[in-house]
């Protein structure tokens, strides 16, 4: 049943990228380009800067050289040596930084107060997912994330991937990928749920236990997945309370098999015991973390575990449900949210930006970094946070997240200071993504 569902799924993708393949082949006949691109001129680029950003510092009249999509010099302008027949941008009345890095998105759902997340997994065909999906990371693309982890399909089989690869192939536009696949969830624990006890219904990830676990990891692996994601809680208690899934040796065989393959892991966890015990696994990053206490960030620090608080997720959800921001009190979950994050600075828990696109609107990715400056953080920090600590904890340090030599070119401005005024991140006047331009 599952199998056939799933050969239905992947054939339907398939027309709609046939079809987009055949739009491209007949578009790249003609100028502009339809993949999004402003400019694919010049191989040589040189971005001149007045304040710039680049993932650690501020740094005043810089010059960036890009050849072949990546950075090939980034420093004073008065040490740049380069001649030549280059194409020159002018972004000294901007501010200028590295694309920034969404550590935690779903293209494949869209915000709940338009679909509920049951009808988006159980009702919309997967070419209607992955036709929605082109529009969010289009989106995603043009608010200045040229980076995203997207942690997982959310009943969309391996469409992430699908995507991804569209994107690299030059398909479509959008942000550099890393994908989670399917994601695995414990027997029982994960939804769609509330239907009859005779009814079985596709879940919106992939089910696992102590004896099928090696295999549906590896498996997902094979579909080439660039991380694991796993649910280390989940509302499955008495009372439809998160307690948690998996137990220690099934975290730990996850977290082994995973890391073998040289992929990490990121855990979904809200309750203190499955951070905890997904801390100790060995994962790389905790998402959410509602539930958090002084012993379990201990336990994260000890573990080089980094949080990933997902704020604009859960203001979102509170939105969907009657709660009107600035004028209602803050409800319980708002209260808990600010109360963790506030103790995860305090104690020097490293923090990653990313606020779950896809419950909220692909290419309003910007909300998260309003929320860390709300919640207590400071702006610059947040900017370091989305950038180069995201970098760092993707492990795709050696890629992007800094404005440095020998990454890619991966270059956005912004109209105003966001160094300090965090809003100023609506105000994104240029794009670049390893060295082609598509937002000026
Ligand atoms: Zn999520």
């Amino acid at each position: 049943m599952l199998h056939t569902m799933q050969i239905k799924l992947y054939s339907s993708n398939m027309g709609v990228i046939s079809f987009l393949l055949l739009f491209f082949s007949f578009s790249a006949l003609s100028q502009p380009s339809n993949n999004g691109e402003v400019s694919t001129d010049a191989s040589e680029k040189l971005i001149r800067t007045g304040v710039l950003f680049d993932g650690e510092s501020i740094r005043e009249n810089w010059v960036i050289h890009i050849k072949d999509g990546l950075i090939t010099y980034a420093g004073p302008a008065s040490e740049y040596t380069g001649t030549g027949d280059i194409l020159e941008i002018d972004l000294t009345e901007q501010f200028v930084m590295p694309g920034l890095i969404d550590a935690h998105t779903h293209v494949l759902l869209h915000p709940y107060d338009e679909t509920s997340w049951n009808d988006q997994v159980l009702i919309e065909s997967s070419a209607e997912r992955v036709a929605r999906a082109t529009n969010h990371v289009r989106a995603t693309l043009q608010a200045g994330f040229t980076t995203i982890r997207d942690l997982g399909s959310e009943g969309s089989a391996y469409d992430d991937v699908g995507i991804r690869e569209a994107i690299e192939k030059g398909v479509i536009p959008g942000p550099r990928m890393l994908v989670a696949g399917r994601a695995i969830v414990a027997t029982g624990s994960y939804g769609p749920k509330g239907f009859a006890g005779h009814v079985n219904v596709p879940k919106g990830a992939e089910e696992a236990d102590a004896g099928t676990l090696a295999k549906v990891v590896r498996d997902q692996i094979g579909h080439r997945i660039d991380l694991v994601k796993v649910y280390a809680d989940y509302r499955w208690g008495p009372q439809g309370q998160a307690r948690p899934t998996f137990s220690q040796d099934e975290l730990n065989l996850i977290v082994e098999i995973s890391n073998l393959s040289g992929r990490s892991v990121v855990a979904h966890a809200a309750t203190a015991e499955a951070m905890t015990m997904a801390a100790l696994a060995g994962v790389r990053t905790i998402e959410h973390g509602d539930g958090a206490t002084r012993d379990v960030y201990r336990v994260m620090k000890e573990h080089d575990v980094a949080l990933c608080p997902t704020l604009a997720a859960a203001e979102s959800v509170e939105s969907y449900n009657g709660w009107i921001k600035g004028t209602d009190p803050d409800p319980a979950r708002i209260t808990k949210k600010k109360e963790a994050f506030i103790l995860a600075l305090q104690m020097g828990v490293t923090m990653l930006a990313g606020g779950d696109a896809g419950v909220f609107d692909h290419g309003d990715n910007a909300l998260e970094l309003e929320l860390m400056v709300e919640y207590g953080m400071e702006p610059i920090d947040v900017l370091h946070a989305a950038t180069a600590v995201n970098a760092d904890y993707l492990d795709i340090k050696g890629v992007t997240g800094r404005i440095s030599a020998g990454l890619a070119a991966d270059v956005i401005a912004i109209d105003g200071n966001p160094a300090k005024h965090i809003t100023d991140l609506r105000n994104v006047s240029f794009v670049m993504k390893e060295g082609v331009i598509y937002r000026k």
